[in-house]
C-alpha cells in the first residue's frame, strides 16, 4: 500500500504522524511510504533518518496527498488539505468532528474514508489512540495551569505546592479518565491539595485506591462542582463523552463563585470544551480572561511537547497503520477489534453516532 505522511500545518503543531521507526516497519513489510520534507524536524526526526528508513521525501504536500492510498497524520486536515482528499483515500488521524461542523462538511464532500484516532476502541471500550495524548495533556495541564497562576500571567499568584507555613494551592479536576488521572498524579506530586469529580463510581473507587486516599474523590453533581469552584486555584476540565460534544459543566454564571485570578485549563476543548466560556486558543496566544478568571484552552496541547508526544502517539498508532496497510481498510475494519468504532465518515456519510447527533444529521 502507498502510505503518505504530510507535514502538520496547524498552529504550533510540531508532531508528525510517523517516526522513522514506523517507516522502517512498513517498508520492511513491503509498503511504500512518502513523507513531506521537514515533516519530522520539529520532533527531532531528520529527513535523512526517514530516507535511511526507506521513505521517499516529497517537497510538495499536494504530492503526498494525491499519491497516497492511506494518509497518516496527527491533527485534523486544515481547509486546504481537505480539498486535496479524494473518494478512494483513507485518512487516519485525530478529527474531533463533533466540535467542528465545517471540517465534517468538508470531509463529507471529499468522499474519503476518515478514521478518527480518538474514537478507536480497545477490547474494554477504552480509547487506545487517545490515551497516550491524554497522558501527555493531563500531565501538561498542571504545568500550564501552574504557570498561568503566576501574577505576570494574570493568575492569583499561588504556588501549588505552598511552602512551610503556607498551605498548598487547591486543584479541582473534573473528569477522572486518562487526562484526570495524569493531572492528579502531577498535581499531587507538586504538593497541591487535589479534588477530582467523576460520574463513574467504579472509576472514583479505582482512583481512590491508586492514590491511597491522597486524592479527594467526589461524585460529579452541580452542587459539588459549585462548592469546589469557590475554593479552587486551578480547575482542569477533563470530561469526555466519546465522539460527542463535551457537556458544559461550568457556566458563565458559575465563574462568579470563583476567586479572581483563578485558572481554568479546559483540556476537553478539542471536544468543544466543558466550560461555557471556553473557546479554542493556540500555543501562540494560549490564554484569555473572562470575569477575572484566566482561561487556557489550547486544543493541541501535546503539540508543544512534540518529541515525547510523537513517540507516544506512534507507539500506539503503528499497529493499526500496519493492519490498514496490510489488509486494506475494509478487512482491517472487520478484523481489528475496535477499529470500526474509529470510522467517522465514509463515502459522504457520517458513520459515528456522536458526530451525527452533534449536528442532527443522519448516521
Ligand atoms: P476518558 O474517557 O479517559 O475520561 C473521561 C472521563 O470523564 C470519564 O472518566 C468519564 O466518566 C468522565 N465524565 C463524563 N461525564 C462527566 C461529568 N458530567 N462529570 C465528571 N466526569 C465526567 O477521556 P480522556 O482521555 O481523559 O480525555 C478527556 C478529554 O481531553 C477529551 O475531550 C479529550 O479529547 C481531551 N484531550 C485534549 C487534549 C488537548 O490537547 N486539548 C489532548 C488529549 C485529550
Amino acid at each position: 500500500m502507498r502510505v503518505g505522511v504530510p507535514k502538520e500545518i496547524k498552529n504550533h503543531e510540531y508532531r508528525v504522524g510517523m517516526t522513522p521507526m514506523g517507516v522502517r516497519e512498513l517498508v520492511e513489510q513491503g509498503h511504500q511510504v512518502q513523507i513531506e520534507q521537514n515533516a519530522g524536524i520539529a520532533a527531532g526526526f531528520s529527513d535523512v533518518a526517514y530516507e535511511q528508513a526507506g521513505a521517499v521525501l516529497v517537497d510538495d504536500p499536494r504530492g503526498v496527498f494525491s499519491w497516497a492510498d492511506l494518509i497518516v497524520k496527527v491533527k485534523e486536515p486544515q481547509a486546504n488539505e481537505c480539498g486535496w482528499l479524494s473518494a478512494d483515500q483513507v485518512l487516519f488521524t485525530y478529527l474531533h468532528l463533533a466540535a467542528d461542523r465545517a471540517l465534517t462538511e468538508a470531509l463529507l464532500a471529499s468522499g474519503c474514508t476518515a478514521i478518527a484516532y480518538e474514537t478507536v476502541q480497545d477490547l474494554h471500550g477504552g480509547l487506545p489512540l487517545l490515551a497516550p495524548m491524554s497522558e501527555v495533556a493531563g500531565r501538561m495541564a498542571v504545568q500550564a495551569g501552574a504557570h498561568c497562576l503566576e501574577k505576570a500571567q494574570g493568575g492569583r499568584g499561588v504556588l501549588l505546592g505552598g511552602v512551610p507555613g503556607v498551605g498548598p494551592g487547591r486543584v479541582l479536576i473534573i473528569g477522572g479518565g486518562v487526562v484526570g488521572e495524569n493531572a492528579a498524579a502531577i498535581a499531587l506530586g507538586m504538593g497541591a491539595q487535589v479534588s477530582l469529580l467523576d460520574k463513574s463510581i467504579p472509576r472514583l473507587r479505582q482512583l481512590d485506591e491508586r492514590f491511597n486516599g491522597a486524592l479527594i474523590t467526589l461524585y460529579s453533581t452541580r452542587e459539588n462542582i459549585e462548592q469546589q469552584l469557590a475554593q479552587a486555584d486551578l480547575v482542569i476540565g477533563a470530561v469526555l463523552l466519546p465522539g460527542a460534544a463535551a457537556p458544559k459543566l461550568v457556566t458563565r454564571e458559575m465563574l462568579g463563585l470563583m476567586q479572581p485570578g483563578a485558572v481554568l485549563v479546559d483540556v476537553a476543548i478539542d471536544q468543544g470544551g466543558c466550560f461555557e466560556t471556553s473557546r479554542p486558543t493556540t500555543h501562540t496566544d494560549p490564554v484569555f480572561e473572562v470575569e477575572g478568571i484566566v482561561h487556557y484552552c489550547v486544543a493541541n496541547m501535546p503539540g508543544a511537547l512534540a518529541r515525547t508526544s510523537t513517540l507516544a502517539l506512534t507507539n500506539a498508532t503503528l499497529p493499526y497503520v500496519e493492519q490498514l496497510a496490510h489488509h486494506g481498510w475494509r478487512r482491517a475494519l472487520q478484523d481489528v477489534p475496535g477499529l470500526l468504532a474509529g470510522l467517522n465518515i465514509h463515502s459522504g456519510r457520517i458513520t459515528c453516532p456522536g458526530v451525527a447527533d452533534a449536528f442532527a444529521l443522519p448516521c
